[in-house]
């Protein structure tokens, strides 16, 4: 799922595309993408683009007329850009857009906006609001950690008893954290995943605030310096420079023990023995008994309960 540094990778690419530009026309390629009735989707149809911000995971497209269109990725939810505008689609053909990933496709004057969805799960979403005010009813609430200082991290993080993963990925804790940043996150912090938040020492939590800082930061550096300017086309949650996410069996970049991980849902953990849990192996069996409450059934879960 794209999380915080893609997101706002995103944004940077938007904003030099379509800030200022005029959206001629949305045709949807699926019925199930838009969540709203009201406004219409016409409505937004010859507005221009005002601002481009992030809510949570979610890009927000504001129009004039305080017209929103909010996208949610999800997990295979992409954004693709061509320079040219759109010849393919003609007026009428509204549900036959040339690729059956393709679900929506945002046309501008300099070029043309696509949402493409891999997989046959028709999860990502798009609702479109009036009024900067109804962009709240789409917030989960988590706290924006590059805005905010020690004290109000530790609140949030101590505010019930989670396990470090779940915490971190709960989108009502925490902004823009999801699966695979999580991961890294914990290994640069050396903590479990299955540490829980009350029982951390102040210098854990500490170290927890300044990792979560610097790997947002870090990676945000590292996608845009990857991008080059162009738009971010291979975005993905496993990525060669990260640490411990999706490198299952590979040796730790600090120590060399081999990363592991725990299985759930359709998601897993990977963290290093060696630096996170004192050479301790997390078993799959026990912990899904000792964390069925608490541990993340999957990030799509998590991202779409009590919002939708
Ligand atoms: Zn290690």
């Amino acid at each position: 799922m794209p999380e915080l540094p893609d997101i706002v990778v995103y944004l940077e690419a938007l904003d030099q595309r379509i800030l200022g530009e005029t959206l001629k026309r949305i045709t949807l390629g699926s019925p199930f993408l838009l969540r709203t009735a009201e406004p219409p989707l016409a409505t937004v149809h010859g507005q221009k683009v005002v601002t481009l911000r992030r809510l949570g995971k979610r890009i927000c497209f504001g129009f004039e007329s305080d017209l929103w269109l909010v996208l949610h990725l999800m997990i295979a939810g992409r954004l693709h850009w061509k320079d040219q505008p759109g010849k393919a689609i003609k007026q009428g053909a509204a549900t036959k857009l040339p690729n059956k990933r393709n679900l929506a496709t945002f046309e501008f004057g300099n070029g043309t906006l696509s949402l493409t969805e891999a997989g046959t799960q028709r999860r990502a979403s798009l609702h479109l609001l009036k009024g900067a005010d109804s962009l709240e009813r789409l917030n989960p609430g988590g706290l924006e950690v590059l805005e905010s200082d020690l004290p109000q991290f530790a609140a949030r993080l101590q505010s019930a008893n989670h396990t470090l993963k779940r915490a971190l990925t709960d989108p009502r804790l925490f902004s823009g954290i999801g699966n695979a940043y999580s991961d890294e996150i914990l290994w640069h912090a050396q903590l479990s995943p299955v540490a829980l938040t009350q029982n951390l020492q102040p210098e854990e939590i500490e170290r927890l605030f300044n990792s979560t800082r610097s790997m947002l930061t870090e990676w945000v550096e590292l996608l845009r310096a990857d991008a080059h300017g162009k738009f971010p086309e291979k975005v993905t949650a496993f990525r060669p420079k990260m640490a411990v996410h999706g490198k299952y069996q590979e040796p730790c970049p600090r120590c060399g023990s081999k990363v592991r991980r725990i299985r759930y849902a359709a998601n897993e953990t990977n963290y290093c023995p060696g630096c996170q849990t004192r050479g301790k192996l997390l078993a799959d069996r026990a912990l899904s008994r000792l964390l069925r409450a608490d541990w993340p059934r999957s990030e799509e879960e998590m991202e779409s309960r009590g919002i939708e």
